[in-house]
């Protein structure tokens, strides 16, 4: 077997143990073994610091993201993401949204507001154009009191 396998190969067969084994294998090596540990139990404590340093570092990020998140004018709350996205867009192609300091509620509410203004203006419009028509069907109506 030894002429067969050569001094490399798994030619020993030690009592208490399934098959054959090489050289190596077979007589062991306490030292090698110990130095294998320290060096696994050094690589995954250098692994564990690296991971912790990772987490750190994306809490860390994921803080100034935060502290950067812009609060509404209007009531004080901070922006949700989609709503944050949304102000940023300024693109060439996409519209840029007319109120970038407001949240999405006081948004809708400013564009309520702005529309009810728009409407009673139009509103005060006409009645003034109804009332100057009217003055003007009586050529005489500033000389009545
Ligand atoms: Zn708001």
């Amino acid at each position: 077997m030894l002429r067969e396998h050569g001094p490399d190969g798994a030619v020993f067969h030690r009592f208490g143990r399934s098959g054959f084994q090489t050289l190596v294998d077979a007589i062991g090596n306490p030292r090698r073994d110990t130095a294998l540990a320290r060096l696994r139990k050094e690589e995954a404590a250098k692994a564990a610091e690296y991971k912790a340093e990772q987490q750190r570092l994306a809490e860390e990020k994921e803080r100034e993201r935060e502290a950067r998140r812009p609060v509404c004018t209007g009531c004080g709350t901070r922006f949700t993401d989609t709503r944050w996205e949304a102000v940023q867009a300024s693109d060439w192609g996409q519209k840029r949204d007319k109120h970038p300091k407001l949240c999405e509620d006081c948004k809708a509410k400013a564009i309520q507001t702005k529309r009810d203004e728009a409407a009673a203006a139009k509103k005060k419009q006409k009645e003034e154009a109804a009332e100057a028509e009217r003055k003007a069907k009586r050529p005489f109506a500033r000389f009545r009191t």
